[in-house]
Formats: C-alpha cells, sequence, structure tokens
C-alpha cells in the first residue's frame, strides 16, 4: 500500500439524511474497497439508495461515456472523477486498463467508486472487472442499477413483459467483442422462441440485424420502438416495425445511445405512453391489443 490514504470523511447532510432512513442499512465503504455501482440509464434520479451513499464518501469516481453529468456533481466535495469510457468496439487491452486503475487506486487506499451506466453487469463489463478485482485480491461490492433495456424502456411506455403478450423476454446486444455484428447468437432459435427482443448497442450493425430477423422468419409488420436517451431530458422515440426500421432510424436521424425493442410490447406505448400523457398529449389506444375481454378472464 502506498502513502496516498483516504482523508477522514467530511460531515455531510445527504449521508446524514440517508443514514435516517429507517431499515435502510447503509453498506461500510472503507478505505480500499471497490464499489461496482450501476448509476442507472440517465436520470439521475432513477440512482439507488446504496449507489447514492457511496457517491457521497468516495475519494475516487471512475466512470463510463453513458454516466449523467448531473449525477457526478454529486459526489463528495472534493472527491476526484475519472472518466474510463469505452467506446462500442474498442478492442479489450483498454478494459484491461480500467481493471488495473481500480486496482492500483484500491492499493493507494482510496475508496474507488466504479461508477457504471444502466446496471454493471448487463453488456456492461463489470462482470469481467469484478473479475479482475477478485483475481488482484482487491475486496469490492456490487450495487445494481436500472438497465437500459427495462427503465428506459419503462419510459418510453413499454412494459417488457405483459400477460398477454409475452412470458420471456431476451436481451441482446447489437455487436461483438470486435465491434462487429454478434457472431454467436442463433437468430433462428429467437426469432421463434423469443417473443420480446431487447437489443442493446444495436444502431451500428440494425441492417444486419434487421435481415437475420428477417431471414429467420420474424414478421415484417412486427412492432419495433427505437428509444435514443432514454430518461433524458432529450429522450426520443421512433415506433416503426421490423421491416420498416432502418429506413425509419435512418431518417429519423436517431442514432446511440439507443434500445431496440422488437415484439407486441411495443403496441402497449399507444395506451401507457405515460410520459406523454403528462405532458397532455391523449392516448392513442385504450385497448392496442384488443385483449381486455380476453385479460379478464383469466
Ligand atoms: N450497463 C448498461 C448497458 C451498457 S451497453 C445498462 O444496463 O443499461 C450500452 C448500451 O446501453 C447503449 O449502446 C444503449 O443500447 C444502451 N443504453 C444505455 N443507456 C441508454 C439510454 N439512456 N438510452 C438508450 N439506450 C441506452
Amino acid at each position: 500500500m502506498s502513502e496516498q490514504t483516504s482523508p477522514p470523511l467530511p460531515p455531510d447532510p445527504v449521508a446524514e439524511a440517508l443514514a435516517g432512513l429507517e431499515g435502510f442499512d447503509i453498506p461500510d465503504f472503507p478505505p480500499g474497497l471497490v464499489w461496482l455501482v450501476g448509476a442507472g440509464p440517465g436520470d439521475p434520479g432513477l440512482m439507488t439508495l446504496q449507489g447514492l451513499s457511496a457517491l457521497r464518501r468516495a475519494d475516487v469516481v471512475i466512470y463510463d461515456a453513458l454516466v449523467d453529468e448531473g449525477l457526478l456533481a454529486w459526489r463528495r466535495p472534493g472527491a476526484t472523477a475519472e472518466y474510463a469510457g469505452k467506446r462500442g468496439g474498442k478492442p479489450s487491452a483498454q478494459q484491461r486498463d480500467i481493471s488495473m486503475r481500480l486496482i492500483e487506486l484500491s492499493r493507494q487506499g482510496l475508496r474507488v467508486l466504479r461508477l457504471k451506466g444502466g446496471d454493471p453487469f448487463v453488456f456492461g463489463r463489470g462482470g469481467e472487472e469484478a473479475q479482475a478485482l477478485a483475481q488482484a485480491g482487491v475486496s469490492f461490492r456490487v450495487t445494481p442499477g436500472i438497465s437500459a433495456g427495462i427503465g428506459g424502456l419503462g419510459y418510453a411506455g413499454i412494459p417488457v413483459t405483459h400477460r398477454d403478450v409475452n412470458q420471456a423476454v431476451t436481451f441482446v446486444t447489437g455487436h461483438d467483442q470486435a465491434g462487429l455484428a454478434p457472431s454467436r447468437i442463433d437468430w433462428r432459435a429467437l426469432s421463434q422462441g423469443a417473443p420480446v427482443i431487447v437489443l442493446y448497442m444495436a444502431i451500428k450493425h440494425l441492417p444486419q440485424i434487421r435481415q437475420a430477423l428477417l431471414d429467420a422468419g420474424r414478421p415484417a409488420s412486427t412492432p419495433v420502438a427505437v428509444v435514443q436517451n432514454a430518461t433524458r431530458p432529450d429522450m426520443q422515440v421512433l415506433e416503426t416495425d421490423l421491416g420498416g426500421m432502418v429506413a425509419d432510424v435512418q431518417s429519423s436521424g436517431m442514432g446511440a445511445p439507443a434500445i431496440v425493442c422488437v415484439g407486441e410490447v411495443v403496441r402497449l406505448r399507444q395506451v401507457i405512453d405515460w410520459a406523454g400523457q403528462l405532458r397532455g398529449i391523449a392516448p392513442r389506444d385504450l385497448d392496442p391489443l384488443g385483449r381486455t375481454a380476453a385479460a379478464d378472464a383469466c
């Protein structure tokens, strides 16, 4: 361990307020611990209480590209913030660098917060970092976050499951480690067995993904939603279908970060677009699945 040590924590009204919440057992954050925290999809309010309690105590915050600046501003005054973003498709050497940095900071006796967008273990390489920490003998803790493929769609008024539509939901990455279209996906099995497919990082290879699903027998009329900047003030939602999604994304000018949802649950946005309704936009269809009577019978 080097000379640098974690300073004693100054009094903090936020930490005190958290400590005052009955039943909330705030986990310890001793010097040298690395804490992997999910920041949620964007809106800082979607961070967990555990995450906030970590943010108020960390000496250094190592954050990713998708972590909201507003959230970083909540860190303990005097804490360092270090950007460790990875852009899609970069080689994994950089990931090794991030893990090495976490280990190094821990060995300096600092409280290290690794803040990752969404949930750290959902397409976020949090598993790789945790494994590297364990292999280095560094103690760590994990606090999950709201993943964009669930919470981001929720903000768009799309439930990832609905009793009348799907008994399964499948999360898929739109590119592999080399940044290419994913190579180890059985599109036929997915097309036939996954009623709702939620794609992360899918914009770049959207044409190949569309073709793979169509070739595997998924109808071109399957509803699709593309949600860009979900839960952020500039959130944009495009409703389209599998056949038209590539052209529609192109003409709308939408890009990453976006979640693509393929499946009948997308239709429910017509009635559940709560954010639109709060702005005064009336629901387009109160029963878009046309199944209320059937559901009542269950
Ligand atoms: N761990 C993250 C995912 C990281 S992979 C999670 O659980 O959400 C990065 C991808 O997540 C992006 O390419 C995009 O597909 C999705 N994503 C993350 N934040 C998003 C947001 N606010 N809006 C739309 N998509 C988002």
